[in-house]
């Protein structure tokens, strides 16, 4: 029977980050995934933005954490070795009741430490962003945001702690937990596995996975927003984050120019959904609130919709909760439930502080060998024409361009796959095939013959994404 010293339930952002830094410590650590690849919950699908840390009520845990994480953020990026950009962010008002917003967030911020924070005039802000609508008020200049894409966070985040001698176990669900004299026994699908600690990052699931042994304080109740993707080369595109805070009572829209070029818009708000599907009605709304904000946006190169779930924590009389909710009812047992924006911002901040009382609780060492880099793909598109010459010389892979859109070459698919891709939204997630223009349309079959190959199944068995997003039965049932 396997035993470790910590188990972590989920593979998401929060989960991958909890064990790459608890393998900061001589500690034999397991990840156990439901799915068949990490980052396919809330970490897949969100707004990916780096937040400065002026949203929250200062003197919070949140407020420090955002404040500390968005600090070291590019040098985490360095050491994962992925794309992150600090293109800053504005707030942008167009009336009273927005100003105030913005002037009680500049208040938080100073608070908070938020550094080079400050209120634009209406005409600073147009020699920003000459693309926003008439009538704006003023804005709130964050230099300090950024956006980083989040699957590629949590995957480089794994492939580290699992370098540092971490065991990734996927299409491995927890459906029961025991106390024993020692530690914890958790059943999954796949056996039995026994741990001195667990670590719940069960993302959407988290209340319920603690509920499977302790009592929780919170609930989640989850609501789904949706997003639209418009294409890189469309016109009126925004250098910074733009968060528009309308005069109504209506949820407000984040802008997000996208490490890959893109530009996002979203997400708008749906009631008590946990529902991945995008709705229509909600897609209209992100819509008009775009076209309102930035007039010269290109509808028609709206490239991608999709929604995302929020895993919005409640007292169980139905208060909302603001802050981090970091469960730990019982010796060697945390919970991170219903961790929502900034989670992404703080997965590693929320990580190292987890670990750092397990590593106590546990009494562990230092782990001497502990490298916190790890090499990315090599991407062909990112070299000079000369040194990308050499590369095909070498490796006729490299020569032959698989995804056209992104401009992603069949070495890069493979290698994808070899470091634990199994879907065609896997590869996706690793090397960016199927992000641009014609959404995988040119390349999707030729990835699934790779993946087919590579997994030794029969195509007809390749997915998309999870259960039942098998590509070839997708095509039939169509036609
Ligand atoms: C709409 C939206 C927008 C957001 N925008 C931002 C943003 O711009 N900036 C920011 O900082 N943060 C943002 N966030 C927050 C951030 O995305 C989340 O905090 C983060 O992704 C949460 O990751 P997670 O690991 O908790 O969840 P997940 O990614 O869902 O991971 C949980 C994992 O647990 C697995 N699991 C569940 N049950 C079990 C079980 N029983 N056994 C084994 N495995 C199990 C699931 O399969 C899943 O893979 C946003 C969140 C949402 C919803």
């Amino acid at each position: 029977m396997a035993r470790f010293d910590i188990a972590v339930i989920g593979g998401g952002l929060l989960g991958c980050f909890a064990a790459r830094e608890l393998s900061r410590w001589k500690l034999d650590i397991v990840i156990l995934e439901a799915r068949e690849d990490v980052c396919t919950g809330i970490s897949r699908a969100n707004t990916a933005v780096v937040y400065p840390g002026y949203d929250h009520r200062p003197g919070t845990l949140k407020a420090e954490l955002c404040v500390r994480a968005n600090a070291s953020f590019g040098q985490l990026c360095h050491e994962l070795d992925i794309p992150f950009s600090r293109c800053g962010s504005m707030m942008l008002s167009f009336g009273l009741r927005a100003d105030a917003v913005l002037q009680k967030k500049l208040n938080q911020g100073q608070k908070n430490g938020v550094p080079g924070l400050r209120l634009l005039s209406a005409g600073e802000a147009y020699r920003m962003e000459p693309a926003l609508a008439p009538g704006l008020s003023s804005a709130l200049y964050a230099p300090t945001a950024g956006t980083v894409n989040p699957w590629q966070l949590g995957i480089a985040a794994c492939e580290n702690a699992v370098q540092n001698g971490a065991e990734l176990r996927l299409n491995t669900r927890v459906f029961a937990m025991r106390r024993e004299e020692h530690g914890y026994l958790l059943e999954t699908d796949k056996g039995v596995v026994r741990a001195r600690a667990v670590v719940n990052c069960a993302g959407l699931a988290a209340d319920r996975v603690q509920e499977m042994l302790y009592p929780s304080s919170v609930r989640i109740v989850p609501t789904a927003g949706d997003y639209l993707i418009l294409d890189k080369n469309s016109a009126g595109k925004p250098a910074h984050v733009l968060e528009y805070e309308p005069e109504g009572k209506e949820k407000g829209l984040t802008v997000v120019p996208t490490t890959e070029g893109s530009l996002l818009l979203g997400p708008g708000e749906r009631e008590n959904t946990s529902d991945y599907a995008a709705s229509e009605t909600g897609l209209a709304h992100v819509r008009e609130l775009a076209a309102r904000l930035l007039p010269g946006l290109e509808f028609g190169k709206v490239i991608r919709s999709f929604a995302a779930v929020r895993p919005n924590p409640q007292r169980p009389d139905g208060q909302r909760i603001h802050s981090f909710c970091i469960e730990h009812p019982a010796e060697r047992f945390w919970s991170l439930i219903g961790v929502k924006t900034p989670g992404l911002t703080c997965a590693r901040e929320l990580g190292a502080y987890i670990a750092g009382y397990l590593a106590e609780e546990l009494a562990a060492e230092i782990n001497p060998r502990f490298d916190p880099t790890r090499r990315g793909i090599c991407r062909a598109h990112d070299l000079s024409s000369e040194a990308r010459s050499a590369l095909a010389r070498q490796d006729p892979d490299y020569g032959e361009i698989l995804c056209f859109c992104e401009d992603v070459t069949k070495a890069e698919v493979l290698e994808a796959i070899r470091r634990g891709a199994v879907t065609v939204d896997g590869v996706k997630r690793r090397v960016g095939t199927g992000m641009g223009r014609c959404q995988g349309a040119r390349c999707e079959q030729r990835i699934a013959a790779l993946l087919a190959g590579a997994l030794d199944i029969p195509e007809s068995a390749v997915r998309k994404d999870g259960p039942g997003s098998e590509i070839v039965r997708a095509v039939h049932e169509k036609l």
